[in-house]
């Protein structure tokens, strides 16, 4: 982060200089077509350990497709994914391990509905990090605090607003210790006064070093949290830039049209 003190916690590992510069998420020639639409068009890009990219766009243009790519949800036609230097498995266990690595919040909170809060956020560390219930708790309740909802610990996801639904969404992948947290529009879905409640826990995980691909409109976030603006159309990566500079003096057409737009 530019400014601040960037402080480590037990959530993201400290950087050493050992891991600086090395490319955390690396996309190489990535190409994917639905049909015969080409969502994806030779997409190169790297993410650093502890980079904040936010990635902007026209509806339609591959960003969802780009975030289900980088955790699997989603095949790629030809083209190189690599996760800390791994290319992606295709399937079986080392799968399973590398999804637990990439930590990802949707639009939609998708919390297990039949679940309590808490139990939201234990399952995937005691299935998938062998956790005992009581180390998988102890966790939990510290993520919930840090989030601001440990309150409602032994509530259903139904019971809590849209923007504390978010928070759970988020304290849950960060349960599963990720090296990268993909968030894909996270506040799109949001009533409007709830948005800044999940903007706010997005950027302290920022400012704290976590690696993170932002896909949102939300300009405030990227001026204060992002390294980099990433900006997408129809399939590619058209220019980027640091915030400032990509607000303020964008290079294409393209992007002045869409500034232009939701601005
Ligand atoms: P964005 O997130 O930028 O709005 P998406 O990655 O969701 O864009 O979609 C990019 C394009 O791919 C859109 O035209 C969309 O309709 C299309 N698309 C997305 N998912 C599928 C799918 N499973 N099958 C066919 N087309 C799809
Ligand atoms: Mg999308």
């Amino acid at each position: 982060p530019p400014s601040g003190e960037p402080v480590h916690d037990a959530v993201t590992a400290p950087l050493t200089s050992a891991d600086a510069g090395r490319p955390l998420v690396h996309l190489a020639r990535v190409n994917k077509h639905f049909g015969p639409l080409h969502v994806l068009q030779n997409i190169d890009l790297s993410v650093a350990k502890g980079e904040v990219v936010v990635v902007i766009g026209p509806s339609g243009s591959g960003k969802s497709t780009l975030c289900r790519a980088i955790n699997r949800l989603e095949t790629i036609d030809d083209g190189v994914i690599e996760l800390d230097g791994k290319a992606l498995p295709q399937e079986g266990k080392a799968l399973a391990r590398l999804r637990s690595d990439v930590g990802m919040v949707f639009q939609s909170f998708n919390l297990f509905a039949h679940k309590s809060i808490l139990e939201n956020v234990t399952l995937g560390p005691i299935k998938v990090r062998k956790l005992s219930k009581k180390q998988a708790t102890a966790e939990a309740m510290e993520l919930l605090e840090r989030v601001g909802v440990a309150t409602q610990a032994e509530k259903m996801p139904a019971q809590l607003s849209g923007g504390q639904q978010q928070r759970v969404a988020i304290a849950r992948a960060l349960a599963m210790r990720p090296k990268v947290m993909l968030f894909d529009e996270p506040t799109s879905a949001l009533d409007p006064e709830m948005v800044n409640e999940v903007l706010d826990v997005m950027v302290s995980l920022a400012k704290e070093g976590m690696t993170m691909i932002v896909v949102t409109h939300e300009m405030g976030f990227a001026r204060k949290a992002a390294d980099r603006v990433v900006f997408m159309a129809d399939g590619q990566i058209v220019e980027q830039a640091d915030p400032e500079s990509f607000f303020t003096n964008p290079q294409s057409e393209r992007a002045r049209d869409f500034l232009g737009k939701i601005l």
